[in-house]
């Protein structure tokens, strides 16, 4: 979906992709960054036709249905909040499947899937129990919406308040039902449903709402204001009109901020789609937070001395340092963590016990999530040691954009401990089923990786991604 703005420089409408943070005008060639696009933003969609096109055309219908005479009596536009959901869901099935055996009886296996998607949801932010629009459906997809502006949306419109909250939306959010496919035979066991990278906004869609009377009858007819299909649902008009007109935004509007380095002053590469930015001219990166950039710091591991740094490719991570809590015991270091997750080797208890556990969260631009999601895990099960520097030399390296912030990184972790649950391993998924996750220190690191083929390989432990599972550009 796009957004429609006013260019603030020369004020010319623009679109901006809805998971884009930076735009470039192409009328005054500005490059701006609207703020407060990582937090929740209130939207609204301009109805088509006017109030007494639309009344009239409902009008005339009724007529040619016979439906006899009716009066208009008054028209108002009324916009009712929707939550929109987009991000990439994840999900977590253990259980068990059956199979008719030769001599007539059962049998079953233990199965593990992940289901890594896209998502995008809509669906009502008001009480809608009488409604029959309860999701914008693909509908929502292809249209364009503006900013919440009460005088652009008009001054005599109604606006439905919001009563679903955002903790509420979250968890509607996550009430995604697992597609079973071979029905009955599969018995799910255990569901772990997780979005990642997920944004909320609410957008404020229109209906007009005309007030009709017959044989001295009164009655409301909604319509869709942009289909102009009539639509099923109740209101109370009075209720609606004793309220406020909601002439402020219901979240936080767009501003803008310049697109430039706050250290140096010079321009920030224009990547559309990072959440972090890297100063190519001081090596500065930088995430939004609603008013001003904030500095993240980061590290760097080095290929071998001798190798010229500009022959590899370097993939963002997130390195959280976690302890576990699990439903029976805690998980501090890595001899503990081995405890929960055994690897097929002896190890070494006294070094174990003082190492700390490590998740590298991938934070780079995910094109194919499942396969993100078992690089990731091989990371998590060989908790690798890097050697980590801070250069200054980093800006002219071919750098991958950082798309994940640091807190969505931690619920990948929280995905990455079911993904590590081996399938027929009861003990270890009860004890990870309601675990808990604390972040001891969270880290932006940048590993160097060499093209190998179809590969992206780690060039210190020989981790090894397709290239094609992930947006290098
Ligand atoms: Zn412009
Ligand atoms: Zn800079």
């Amino acid at each position: 979906m796009d957004i429609i703005l006013n260019c603030p420089q020369c004020s010319a409408e623009v679109s901006l992709e809805e998971d884009a943070s930076v735009f470039r005008c192409q009328y005054c060639d500005s490059v701006l960054m609207p703020t407060g696009r990582n937090e929740i933003q209130s939207f609204f969609f301009p109805p088509k036709g006017t109030k007494a096109q639309v009344g009239q055309a409902l009008l005339d219908a009724l007529a040619r249905k016979r439906m006899g005479r009716m009066q208009m009596e008054g028209a108002d536009l009324v916009y009712a909040p929707y939550w929109r959901v987009a991000g990439l869901l994840f999900q977590h099935a253990f259980g068990r499947i059956y199979e008719n055996t030769l001599y007539g009886g059962t049998a079953y296996d233990y199965f593990k899937k992940l289901r890594a998607v896209a998502y995008n949801r809509t669906f009502p932010a008001f009480a809608s129990d009488h409604w029959e629009v309860f999701s914008l459906g693909l509908r929502a997809e292809v249209m364009k919406m503006w900013p919440y502006n009460k005088e652009k949306m008009g001054k005599e419109a109604l606006v439905i308040e919001e009563d679903v909250p955002l903790e509420r939306a979250a968890e509607m959010a996550l009430q995604t039902p697992y597609p079973g496919g071979s029905g009955d035979r599969e018995k799910i066991e255990l569901l772990k449903t997780e979005l990642i990278g997920e944004r909320y906004s609410l957008v404020y869609f229109p209906f007009y709402c005309f007030s009709l009377t017959q044989e001295g009858k009164a009655f409301l007819l909604l319509v869709d204001a942009l289909s102009h299909k009539v639509v099923k649902g109740r209101l109370s008009l009075s209720e609606l009109k004793k309220q406020s007109t909601r002439e402020e935004v219901p979240y936080r509007p767009l501003h803008f901020i310049p697109f430039k380095c706050p250290n140096c002053g010079w321009d920030l590469p224009f990547r559309p789609k990072a959440r972090i930015h890297l100063c190519r001219t001081c090596g500065r990166a930088w995430q939004e937070t609603g008013e001003a950039f904030r500095e993240v710091s980061y590290n760097v591991v080095l290929p071998a001395e001798s190798a010229n740094p500009d022959a590899f490719t370097y993939l963002p991570f997130w390195r959280l340092t976690v302890t576990i809590s699990g439903s029976q015991n805690s998980y501090e270091n890595l001899w503990d963590f081995y405890e929960l997750f055994p690897l097929p080797r002896v190890l070494n208890k006294e070094m174990l016990e003082k190492r700390p556990i490590h998740f590298f969260i991938p934070s780079f631009r995910i094109r194919n999530a499942a396969a993100v999601d078992r690089f990731a895990v091989q990371m998590a099960r060989n908790q690798p040691e890097f050697h980590v520097t801070e250069t200054e030399e980093f800006r002219d390296i071919r750098a991958a954009d950082v798309w994940l912030p640091m807190d969505e990184a931690v619920e990948m972790a929280h995905i990455l401990l079911f993904s590590m649950i081996p399938k027929r391993a009861k003990k270890t998924r009860k004890e990870v089923q309601d675990a808990q996750l604390r972040l001891e220190e969270g880290r932006l690191i940048w590993l160097p990786f060499v093209e190998k083929g179809i590969f992206l390989r780690e060039v210190h432990h020989d981790f090894a991604i397709q290239k094609n599972c992930l947006e290098l550009d």
